[in-house]
């Protein structure tokens, strides 16, 4: 296990190695796009929906104080909110995302899950899930997911955390001495690779911006690194080929996560069920 904040802190480094230039602290507030180019605002007032004008020509500071760039492409890695989806008016409306995670990190953990990843999948929450996980560095992560729509209510949440944290068999794999530390913490996820529109002419929508979660576990790591590097290899690098980037993108994406997002579909609804929970050999609980 790796904490998020190495794997971040990690990867920036080798890009920064790499040469790219990094910008700290500064929001993408605006962007609009031609035919060979985007051109992006940075650190403005912010804009939601579509950039009505263009927003300069080079990246010299503008009036208001904000920065404004040009760029050949855009790989928009911003997430479930994609401000970039905003800017360029392909945004969809009132999307929450087709799971909702929390997340706590806990102390004084004694039990199974001091050194074993475990993951629960309790009856009143499938297909959702309890999972406890190691990370080094002392601090032990506890979350669980549950998907939009199903039987437990996203406001419930909170409620069940607790009640999830007074369990017997789940106090047993934390030990007596566990303790919550800070609050939790929840997040949608987005789950969608199938129907979200992967790019535009010059913007390609990367990670959870592309609705690139798995739809069973909710994790999307491996597929927002996946998705940068076929934007950057199958598009970027490769420079322009008869078909669109945005056509040679999407089929790259999808080439590559869509047969494993229809599986996740199939084990999600077996999951919705007990049987289909239930486990043939191992550890019970
Ligand atoms: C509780 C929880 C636990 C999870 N656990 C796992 C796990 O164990 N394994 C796993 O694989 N996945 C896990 N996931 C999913 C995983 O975190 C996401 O799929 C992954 O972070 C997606 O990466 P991303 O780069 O696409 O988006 P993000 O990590 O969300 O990054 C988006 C970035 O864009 C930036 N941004 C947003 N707006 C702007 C703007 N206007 N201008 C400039 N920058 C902007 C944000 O600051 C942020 O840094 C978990 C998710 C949650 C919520």
């Amino acid at each position: 296990m790796v904490p998020r904040y190495d794997l971040d802190a990690a990867l920036l480094g080798r890009a920064s190695k790499a040469g790219a230039e990094i910008i700290e602290g500064t929001a993408v507030t605006a962007a609009v796009e031609g035919d060979d180019h985007v051109e992006v605002e940075l650190g403005g007032a912010g804009t939601a929906g579509r950039a009505d004008g263009p927003v300069g020509t080079s990246s010299t500071g503008g009036t208001d104080g904000a920065e404004r760039m040009r760029a050949r492409w855009v790989v928009a890695a911003d997430g479930m909110w994609s401000p970039m989806r905003k800017h360029l008016g392909i945004a969809e409306s009132g999307y929450l995302g087709e799971w909702h995670a929390f997340r706590q990190y806990f102390t004084g953990v004694t039990g199974a899950a001091a050194d074993e990843l475990v993951i629960l999948f309790e009856a009143d929450l499938l297909p959702g899930y309890f999972g406890r996980s190691r990370c080094p560095a002392t601090r032990r992560t506890s979350g669980s997911g549950i998907q939009r729509g199903g039987k437990v209510a996203v406001t419930e949440m909170k409620a069940l955390w607790a009640d999830l944290l007074e369990r017997r068999h789940i106090r047993e794999i934390l030990g007596p001495g566990a303790e919550g530390k800070g609050v939790h913490r929840a997040w949608p996820i987005p789950a969608r690779i199938d129907t979200m529109v992967p790019a535009t002419k010059r913007t390609m929508f990367v990670g959870d911006a592309v609705g690139a979660c798995d739809v069973m576990t909710g994790e999307g790591i491996g597929q927002a690194l996946l998705s940068g590097v076929l934007a950057a290899t199958e598009v970027i690098a490769d420079g322009p080929r008869g078909h669109s980037a945005a056509t040679r993108y999407g089929a790259a994406v999808r080439g590559h996560l869509v047969a494993d997002h229809r599986m996740s579909e199939l084990l999600v609804r077996a999951l919705r069920h007990r049987k289909g929970a239930r486990p043939r050999s191992g550890w019970q609980g």
